[in-house]
């Protein structure tokens, strides 16, 4: 049996009979997106693919630490004690960034760019090019030194930031998120209302699918060991909600018997290591979707139960057993999905 998740509010939009589904797809951020949507009006689908596109070009200018020149690279590299003004969505973006910073005690962590980096999972240097080393702990003291989000000051009425000194932030575990919330909205807005928008595997459903059926998707799952029980697909309804999965099982190398995931525990300046194989996040937001199941992932799975639970966020937690074989925990908020 798999296990079924289905929202506890439906939004009222009638379901679209006799609708035609189109499908877009294309790149973006170092990965693909795609765009399903259900309509019975003839669908000017070039019209929607260049205002999907503008949109996610909008945030890779704005945020991407892997564009020469973007707002954000340009922050990381000004001199210290300069301040910038940050345009939107990149200044709400950082706030919501912060935010996430401040009530999980620096575990997600906008500006750990400089661990990101040292770990070769930032541009350059690549933890898969040839004779990439793990790095020293001095070196993970240095750059530890320059990831203190509290040192970023903000004035939110001039909507201005400083640059401390040093400080490389990052957004790439909230970024993708908040692009796709944003080509979510600018479809509705252009009265395309029945969606599935999807970047990099983070989904935002709005609306119906064909035949008055919800969008629905199955959760992302690891892989098992060999020989050890997969585990039975979790299957949801994507109405008015979002999904996000950071799992250990998707860029990662391996090191002298080590596993390096690319989710770094900014408090400890390395990457995370307690046995989670995945987190996934359900939320109306997909940006919160994004923040959350890195933060989770980073707390692991007794302090992120506890975290997540007190800010009543659905998440399913697998955990690796000594065995290879896979356990799964949901938070309150995800059990009452199961109705
Ligand atoms: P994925 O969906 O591919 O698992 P995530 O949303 O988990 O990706 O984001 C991973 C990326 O976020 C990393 O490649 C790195 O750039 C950045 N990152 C890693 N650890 C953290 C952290 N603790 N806080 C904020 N950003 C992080
Ligand atoms: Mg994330």
């Amino acid at each position: 049996m798999n296990r079924v998740l289905v929202p506890l509010q439906l939004d009222g939009t009638v379901p679209v009979l006799g609708a035609r589904k189109h499908t877009l797809c294309g790149e973006t951020m170092g990965t693909t997106w795609r765009v399903l949507c259900a309509t019975s009006q003839a669908c000017p689908v070039e019209v929607l693919r260049v205002a999907i596109q503008e949109e996610l070009d909008l945030v890779v200018a704005q945020m991407s630490t892997w564009l020469p020149g973007s707002d954000l690279d340009r922050f990381n590299r000004a001199p210290a004690g300069t301040w910038h003004a940050l345009p939107e969505p990149f200044a709400g973006v950082l706030e919501a960034a912060v935010w996430m910073a401040d009530v999980s005690g620096g575990a997600f962590n906008p500006a750990a760019g400089a661990l990101v980096n040292l770990w070769g999972f930032g541009p350059s240097p690549r933890y898969t090019d040839p004779g990439f080393k793990v790095p020293t702990e001095a070196a993970v003291q240095t750059a530890l030194a320059h990831t203190d989000w509290r040192a970023l000051r903000w004035d939110a009425d001039l909507r201005q930031a400083c640059q401390p000194g040093g400080v490389w932030l990052d957004f790439s575990a909230i970024a993708k998120g908040h692009a796709v919330d944003r080509v979510s909205r600018r479809l509705t807005d252009m009265g395309v209302r029945n969606t599935l928008v999807e970047v990099g595997g983070e989904l935002r459903g709005q609306g119906f699918g064909l035949a008055g059926q919800p969008w629905w998707v199955d959760l992302e799952s690891p892989p098992a060991a060999q020989g050890a029980h997969a585990l039975l697909p979790t299957r949801v309804a994507l109405h008015g909600l979002c999904v996000a999965t950071s799992g250990d099982y998707r860029r990662a190398f391996t090191h002298g018997g080590a596993h390096w995931p690319h989710t770094i525990d900014p408090r400890q300046g390395r990457p995370v290591d307690h046995g989670l194989a995945s987190v996934s996040v359900l939320h109306e937001e997909c940006l919160w979707a994004d923040a959350w199941s890195t933060t989770l992932t980073v707390l692991g799975q007794e302090e992120g139960m506890a975290l997540a639970a007190e800010h009543r966020i659905a998440a399913l937690f697998v955990q690796r057993e000594c065995d290879g074989s896979l356990r799964e925990t949901l938070t309150p908020a995800m059990e009452e999905l199961t109705g």
